[in-house]
């Protein structure tokens, strides 16, 4: 019934709005294909391992290949010319937890309860790591926060070994050894490895000799310390193009030394010998404001374009053509549906349920076969605290904030302000910089309908309060991390 409804919301949109290009096409034959196994590559394309990268807060803009700036992410650039970039891709929250959730559930926030990184995720959602143990894979995550600490987040489940290593060299020289000793050499059982970094995330640390390197010639008066930017952002000053690229160095920098890091964990891959068979697939939480909207650096109060947008890349040699660039609008709930059917080990096609009721929200995207791609719904959602919606298409962005919510901004208190309705073209205004509701009433009527039958259409999960202890809640106060609703 979801599916249709949005195959409905697609088509109307395509003709309401000339917005959709190739999104559902509604066509029967070409959803029996897709539900045809024989569609689907054979054993002998698929990988039998899986090494999926996350880097929290990278914005997809800030990557080389992206259009960021020169020598950033080298590496990534590389990895997303060996195989297929979804440079369309969306986050439903600017926000570690709910995002990370939606990516391991394939199911949105309200589904899924886990609308703040305090929460937890439920014992019965069925998780991308789960679905792997089932069918015999050894499931190993290292990750480099404590937002995704354990127990407490409930983000382990299906994890055969989860770590929390918040020394992301050290998490790397580990990741090292598993993959040039230990990954893929099981002939009976696939591997899959997660790695979840933390930089760029804030503080933005300047690492060198990248920084100066960016950004040699600055001699205004700003830094990129919270202290600067939370007085940025508090007494809304305004920056010249130099300061704000001054900055901007900073968070890159920290881009550049998870570029390496990249680099170090493939070169490993390639030295074990199974490079061929493993999935790599390469992607972020969310993204980060950075100036973009109210003089706000960080996330966890927005959901515009600059927090959701980021990048979606997968990697198998001689499987996956290289060189695809897909501009079709994806968002993070079609990461497990694509990494399932690649891998043979799920065959429900989206909105199908085989996994107790619980229907996985994306779609395949089919790396392998372009011809067979059908493009998304073309449709991405946001959401920020249970309060405001967000919807876009490929051409137009609508917000919608009918009760006036102004987020608590973390981690200082500061006007963030999201007017009750906010539309954005974004053929002209990608940035999402000027407010065109008052233009045009067919648009936002049409956006709100979907907005309003996207909400009716998803299960209601119930959200559970995480048990922490004081000093987990310091740390989380420190990061900018305990919210509210109000
Ligand atoms: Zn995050």
């Amino acid at each position: 019934m979801w599916r249709l409804v949005l195959v409905l919301f697609a088509v109307l949109l395509a003709g309401a709005l000339g917005a959709c290009g190739e999104a559902a096409s509604g066509n029967p034959q070409e959803d029996q294909d897709r539900a045809d196994p024989a569609a689907r590559p054979g054993p002998e394309a698929r990988a039998r391992n899986l090494l999926l990268i996350t880097v929290d807060t990278l914005r997809a803009d800030h990557l080389g290949y992206a259009g960021g700036r020169a020598a950033v992410s080298p590496r990534i650039d590389e990895l997303a010319a060996e195989g297929a970039s979804f440079d369309q891709c969306h986050a439903p929250m600017g926000m570690t937890l709910p995002s990370v959730t939606t990516l391991m559930t394939s199911r949105y926030p309200d589904e899924t309860g886990v609308r703040r990184n305090s929460q937890k995720v439920a014992p019965d959602e069925v998780t991308l790591a789960e679905r792997l143990a089932d069918v015999g894979f050894r499931t190993r995550a290292m990750v480099a926060t404590s937002v995704l600490q354990p127990h407490a987040s409930n983000i382990e489940q299906g994890f055969d070994d989860y770590r929390v290593i918040e020394q992301e060299g050290w998490m790397t020289d580990h990741a090292i050894q598993i993959l040039k000793h230990d990954f893929g050499k099981d002939p009976a059982r696939g591997d899959f490895l997660w790695m979840h970094y933390m930089d760029p995330h804030q503080p933005y640390e300047a690492v060198e000799p990248f920084a100066s390197a960016f950004d040699p010639d600055y001699a205004g008066p700003w830094d990129a310390t919270e202290e600067s930017l939370q007085r940025i952002f508090v007494e809304k000053i305004d920056l010249d193009a130099d300061d704000l690229d001054h900055i901007k160095a900073a968070y890159d920098s920290q881009i550049r030394r998870i570029d390496l890091y990249v680099r170090w964990l493939l070169m490993a891959l390639a030295s074990s010998g199974h490079e061929q068979e493993t999935l790599v697939v390469f992607t972020a939480d969310h993204g980060e404001d950075l100036y973009d909207h109210n003089h706000f650096f960080y996330h966890g109060s927005s959901l515009y374009r600059s927090v959701t947008h980021v990048p979606l890349l997968f990697r198998q040699p001689g499987t996956i053509p290289t060189g695809q660039r897909v501009t079709d609008l994806v968002e993070l709930v079609d990461v497990m549906p694509t990494i399932l059917t690649h891998l043979g080990v799920s065959a429900a096609p989206p909105g199908v349920s085989d996994s107790g009721g619980r229907p996985l929200r994306g779609h395949d995207l089919a790396p392998t076969d372009p011809e067979r791609r059908r493009a998304g719904r073309g449709l991405a959602f946001a959401q920020l605290a249970g309060r405001v919606y967000g919807v876009r298409t490929p051409d137009w962005f609508y917000v919608s904030n009918p009760s006036g919510f102004m987020p608590k901004s973390i981690p200082v208190e500061g006007r963030y302000t999201i007017e009750r309705r906010e539309l954005y073209d974004l053929r002209t205004d990608p940035r999402e910089q000027v407010n065109i509701v008052e233009e045009h009433a067919d648009v936002v009527q049409q956006l709100e309908r979907v907005l309003t039958d996207w909400k009716g259409s998803l299960d209601q999960g119930a959200s559970q309060d995480q048990d922490l202890d004081a000093e987990t809640l310091r740390m989380l106060e420190q990061l900018g991390y305990v919210e509210d609703d109000h």
